[in-house]
C-alpha cells in the first residue's frame, strides 16, 4: 500500500520561483521584456511571458513524471531475473521515477514473473500522490492575482464566475490555462458535454446568496452584482468530426446549442424559484482542444446567448500580432463592442480581459507544442472518480467522472473505462482509477460520510466492471480530503488501494 508517512523524496521536487507580480495598469504585459524588443519577434504584446514560462515548467514536471512510469517498468522487468534484482530495480525506480518501490511487489521476482499491471498501477497511485502533494504544500499554480481578480469581477457586476467545463480531459486545464484565471477565485465542475447539472448549481446559487446576505462574502447582499454562469463546450478544429465532444456527437454546433439551452434553464430556475427579480448572468465559452484558442459567444441585450455568432481568439491574436499593447487591447475593445453593442460595459471588459488572457495559452501552445497539441485526441493518465481534484489543472492527465454513486454516473465512467481500454488495456496495462471524495472537515460526520462514499464506489466500480477487475486490469486508490484544511492538512488521505501486499488482503 501506498505509505504516506514514508515519503523521503517529496522535499525534493523542485519549487518553481514565483512569477513578478503584473504592474497595475500594465495591460498583461512582462514587466521584465520591453514592449519594443518584443514585437517583430513573434510574441504577442498582450502575452504575458513570465506566467507562460512558469506554467510550461510545471506542466512539463508534472507530464515527465508520469512518462517515465512505462520506460523504468520496461528497464526494471528487463533486469527481473539477474542477482541482485532487487538492488538494481530500486535504484532504477530512484533514478528515473524519484521514489522506491514496494520491496513485497519485488521480492518473489526471480521465482515468478514480476506482476507488471500491478506495479504499473501502484507507480501511477504513487506518482499522482506526489504530484497531488506538491500542488497543496507547495502551490506551484498559485496566483498572487486573487484579490485583483475578485475585485476585478465585482467592478465588472458579477460576485462570482461559476464555470462547467466539459468532463473530457483536454479541458482540465480550463481555468488556470486556457483563461489564465485564479483557480481558487472561480468555482470549477465539469460534467459530459458540460451539460451541468442545474439542481446543484441552484444550490450552489442559494448558498452564494445566502453567504452575501449572512456574511457578507464576497460582498453585501444589496450590492448590485449578479451571480456569472458559465458553460465551456470544446470541439477540434483539425479533426471536428472525431476528436469534438463525444457527448455531443463532435457536433461542434451541437454542443454550443445544448450548453445555451442548459444556461437558460438555469436562469429560468432561479427567476422561477426565487422572486423580486433574483436572475443570473450567462456565458456561453467554445473551446479549440487543438489550439486552445477560445470563442466567446456574446450576450445579447435581452440577456440571451446567440449560439451561432461569437468574437474568436485566434483570430483576434493574428489580427493584433504586431501591435504595441495599448493598441491591441483597443482593437479587442472595439471588436467586442461592434459585436455586441447592447452588451452591458462590465460584461465586456470581462470579456476583453479573458480574450486578452487567452492570447497568452494560443502563444503558450505556439511555442511549446508546435501551435497544435500532438495529442489532439485523449492521453489520459487515469481516471478520477468522485468529488474534488481540484489540483487537476493540467491538460490531458485525467478524465473526470463526478459522481455520487457508481450507477447515477455509470454512463461516464462506461465512456471513461472505453477510453482507458484503447489507451492502457489494448498495451496491456491495467486503468487506474482515482476514487476520490472531498469534504468539510467543520461539517459533522463529513469525512466518516466521504469515507462510506469512497467505499462503496470503490467496490461498485470491482463490480460493475468484474472482468478488468479479475484479470488485474482495473485498479483503484481511495482518498478523501478536507476541504477546511488549508496547505499541508488539505492533502489528501490515503484510505486503500487496490495494490496492496497479499499479508494485508486476508483483513
Ligand atoms: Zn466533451
Amino acid at each position: 500500500m501506498l505509505n504516506r508517512t514514508h515519503n523521503p523524496h517529496s522535499a525534493r521536487v523542485a519549487q518553481v520561483p514565483a512569477a513578478p507580480r503584473r504592474r497595475p495598469g500594465a495591460r498583461g504585459v512582462s514587466p521584465a521584456a520591453p514592449i519594443a524588443a518584443r514585437v517583430g519577434s513573434g510574441v504577442h504584446a498582450l502575452v504575458r511571458g513570465d506566467d507562460n514560462a512558469r506554467l510550461f515548467d510545471y506542466e512539463q514536471r508534472v507530464r515527465s513524471a508520469f512518462d517515465a512510469i512505462v520506460p523504468a517498468l520496461k528497464r526494471i522487468s528487463a533486469l527481473q531475473h539477474e542477482e541482485d534484482f532487487e538492488t538494481r530495480a530500486q535504484r532504477v525506480a530512484r533514478e528515473r521515477l524519484g521514489f522506491e518501490l514496494p520491496g513485497w511487489i519485488l521480492a518473489d521476482a526471480w521465482v515468478e514473473q514480476l506482476d507488471l499491471r500491478r506495479l504499473y498501477a501502484w507507480c501511477v497511485f504513487e506518482t499522482y500522490l506526489r504530484f497531488s502533494d506538491d500542488f497543496f504544500s507547495a502551490d506551484p499554480l498559485g496566483s498572487a492575482e486573487e484579490a485583483e481578480f475578485q475585485a476585478f469581477l465585482q467592478d465588472c457586476g458579477f460576485h462570482i464566475l461559476d464555470i462547467s467545463p466539459c468532463a473530457d480531459g483536454r479541458l482540465a486545464h480550463v481555468i488556470r490555462y486556457v483563461l489564465r484565471l485564479p483557480y481558487r477565485m472561480v468555482r470549477r465542475k465539469s460534467y459530459a458535454g458540460a451539460l451541468f447539472d442545474i439542481e446543484d448549481s441552484l444550490a450552489k446559487w442559494g448558498e452564494t446568496e445566502l453567504l452575501r446576505f449572512r456574511e457578507g462574502t464576497p460582498n453585501t447582499a444589496d450590492a448590485p452584482t449578479r451571480y456569472l454562469k458559465a458553460v465551456v463546450y470544446h470541439y477540434s478544429s483539425s479533426a471536428p468530426d472525431t476528436e469534438g465532444c463525444a457527448a455531443h456527437g463532435s457536433d461542434a454546433v451541437r454542443a454550443a446549442e445544448a450548453g445555451c439551452e442548459r444556461l437558460l434553464a438555469f436562469q429560468q430556475a432561479v427567476e422561477n424559484s426565487y422572486c423580486c427579480g433574483a436572475s443570473i448572468d450567462l456565458l456561453l465559452i467554445g473551446l479549440d482542444t487543438d489550439t486552445d484558442a477560445i470563442r466567446l459567444h456574446l450576450p445579447d441585450g435581452a440577456g440571451g446567448i446567440e449560439p451561432g455568432t461569437w468574437v474568436d481568439a485566434a483570430q483576434l491574436y493574428d489580427e493584433t500580432r504586431g501591435l504595441p499593447a495599448v493598441e491591441a487591447a483597443e482593437r479587442i475593445d472595439a471588436r467586442l463592442r461592434e459585436a455586441a453593442p447592447e452588451a452591458p460595459a462590465g460584461m465586456l471588459r470581462l470579456l476583453a480581459r479573458l480574450l486578452e488572457n487567452n492570447l497568452s495559452q494560443i502563444e503558450y501552445v505556439q511555442r511549446h507544442h508546435g501551435g497544435r497539441y500532438p495529442d489532439i485526441g485523449h492521453a489520459e493518465r487515469f481516471i478520477g472518480a468522485g468529488k474534488g481534484f481540484e489540483e487537476v489543472q493540467l491538460r490531458n492527465l485525467t478524465y473526470f467522472a463526478y459522481l455520487d454513486t457508481v450507477e447515477e454516473a455509470a454512463p461516464d465512467l462506461d465512456v471513461g473505462v472505453k477510453i482507458f481500454s484503447r489507451l492502457n488495456v489494448g498495451h496491456g496495462l491495467p486503468i487506474p482509477v482515482v476514487v476520490r471524495f472531498d469534504y468539510h472537515g467543520q461539517v459533522p460526520g463529513a469525512r466518516e460520510r466521504a469515507v462510506a462514499h469512497c467505499r462503496r464506489v470503490a467496490g461498485a466500480l470491482a463490480a460493475r466492471y468484474p472482468e478488468l477487475a479479475g484479470r488485474g486490469l482495473l485498479h483503484s486508490l481511495q482518498l478523501v480530503r478536507d476541504i477546511d484544511a488549508g496547505g499541508v492538512g488539505g492533502r489528501v488521505e490515503v484510505l486503500d488501494c487496490s495494490v496492496r501486499e497479499p499479508a494485508q488482503e486476508a483483513h
